[in-house]
């Protein structure tokens, strides 16, 4: 049983990463999907590979490719909220997390995905991650949205034990490397690299969507 999503993560291709072909299934099933991405990570260390872009025009491409990958998603409202790539770690978690929670009331998700705090690795995933639970927390137990974390530390497995819920994308695999690949200034060298090797750990990226609840008190 689906519903309405809301995705939430700082940077454009957070998203297509780890979560593109749950995106897809439920907008193929016909579900909403709201997805907030918090910066248009113009930090980025990448610029294309090979390069093509410089730091001015880092923003405005991303922005581009952010919508292209939307696109490819079949995602029909994005919300960028222009925050400042590496400065969502500062900002205030108590507002932010009030903004989730208006969000939230205002897309009323039966599913809500964004990062599993203390497994996110990245100080901006960490922040929102965070703050997203907060949000949740707040929520009584029969109204909270399912909450699908996506923790990729490498302590996960032994500290976290097994995702909580695989979900099989195989069948939108092709879609995720399309929206992976929408975000080239970022993954053009890692999808080269598809090409050339049918690595295991790419193919685990494209089939399968990896997710743990958190345990809401
Ligand atoms: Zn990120």
């Amino acid at each position: 049983m689906k519903g309405p999503l809301l995705v939430i993560f700082p940077h454009p291709d957070d998203e297509a990463f780890s979560s593109a072909g749950t995106i897809i299934q439920h907008r193929k099933e016909g579900w909403p999907v709201t997805y907030v991405c918090l910066t248009l990570g113009e930090m980025g260390r990448n610029m294309g590979s090979p390069i093509f872009t410089t730091r001015e025009e880092l923003p405005k491409i991303r922005k581009h490719e952010l919508e292209d990958a939307c696109e490819v998603m079949g995602i029909q409202d994005l919300r960028m909220w222009g925050l400042r790539d590496k400065t969502v770690e500062f900002e205030d978690e108590e507002e932010l997390s009030a903004r989730f929670r208006s969000l939230i009331d205002e897309v009323n998700p039966a599913t809500v995905i964004s990062f599993y705090p203390g497994y996110a690795v990245h100080p901006d995933h960490e922040a929102t991650a965070r703050a997203v639970v907060r949000a949740l927390q707040e929520i009584e137990d029969s109204k909270r949205p399912e909450f699908l974390g996506v923790a990729f530390d490498r302590r996960t497995e032994e500290e976290l034990g097994q995702p909580h819920v695989i979900h099989d994308v195989t069948a939108e695999s092709e879609q995720k490397k399309a929206a992976l690949f929408a975000h080239r200034s970022q993954t053009e060298g890692l999808l080269r690299a598809i090409d050339h090797a049918e690595n295991a750990h790419v193919m685990e990226l494209l089939q399968r969507e990896r997710f743990y609840h958190y345990p809401f008190s």
